[in-house]
């Protein structure tokens, strides 16, 4: 069975190392807005330039857009064994929008990662980002100025300036928090703790998972990579 998957949680979270890792071990893609939207900067597309705008005041794109580009993505035949979503739904509207494109197909898993604010501004200052591979530097060695995996500079993402940080999470709070409220309710929503190490993360968020998977016949694992 398809296995849709959001992961919710403030900025700094780490949804996006998570859903990554997630996706990739069990083989569906991993659809991120802010993804999508960096790219679109860096094509230089008109979509591109409206959202660079947005996102450097640490506000939200419009929910049509966000909407219609997540209504194509997920209207490709590669999301049909299962997708995970990072960064979208960020509003209510969002989440009935979503409701309304997935009818018929499986339910859809909700994981939200929580973390303290604190440290949330700890991590997002910290965070360093290779703008060559896109992969995420370890926060705790501000010394280091080349990406481990490409070689790549590692840069400080625009958003993630103090200011916009701060108005990110008030953001947060306001407009996304709410989606909690949406979706708790539900058979397949969990929560995890987000202030651990990111390995008793990710074995948190599998064991979300595997419980709120719908019962499965004995035997049948959740597809996973590792298991070939
Ligand atoms: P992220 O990489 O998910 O932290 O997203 C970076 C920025 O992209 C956000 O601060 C927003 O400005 C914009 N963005 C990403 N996803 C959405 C969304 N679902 N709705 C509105 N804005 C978004």
């Amino acid at each position: 069975m398809a296995l849709n998957l959001i992961v919710l949680g403030p900025p700094g979270a780490g949804k996006g190392t998570q859903a990554s890792q997630f996706a990739a071990e069990h083989r569906v893609p991993k659809i991120s807005t802010g993804d999508i939207l960096r790219d679109a900067i860096q094509a230089g597309t008109e979509l591109g330039r409206k959202a660079q705008a947005t996102m450097d005041t640490g506000r939200l794109v419009s929910d049509d857009v966000m909407i219609g580009i997540v209504r194509d993505r997920l209207s490709r035949p590669d999301t049909a064994p299962g997708f995970v979503l990072d960064g979208f739904p960020r509003t209510v509207t969002q989440a009935v929008a979503l409701d309304e494109m997935l009818a018929g197909r499986p339910p859809l898993i909700v994981v939200d990662i929580r973390v303290a604010d604190d440290e949330l501004v700890r991590r997002l200052q910290a965070r360093r980002v290779c703008s060559r591979c896109g992969t995420n530097a370890d926060a705790t060695d501000l010394r280091q100025t080349t990406c481990s995996r490409c070689g790549g500079p590692l840069e400080q993402r625009s958003d993630d300036a103090e200011h916009v940080v701060r108005e990110r999470l008030r953001v947060y709070a306001r407009d996304t928090k709410p989606l909690v409220e949406y979706y708790q309710r539900r058979p397949t929503f969990r929560s995890i703790d987000g202030s651990l190490s990111p390995e008793q993360v990710a074995r948190a968020l599998r064991a979300a998972v595997e419980s709120a998977l719908p019962h499965r016949p004995a035997g049948e694992a959740v597809r996973s990579g590792a298991e070939g």
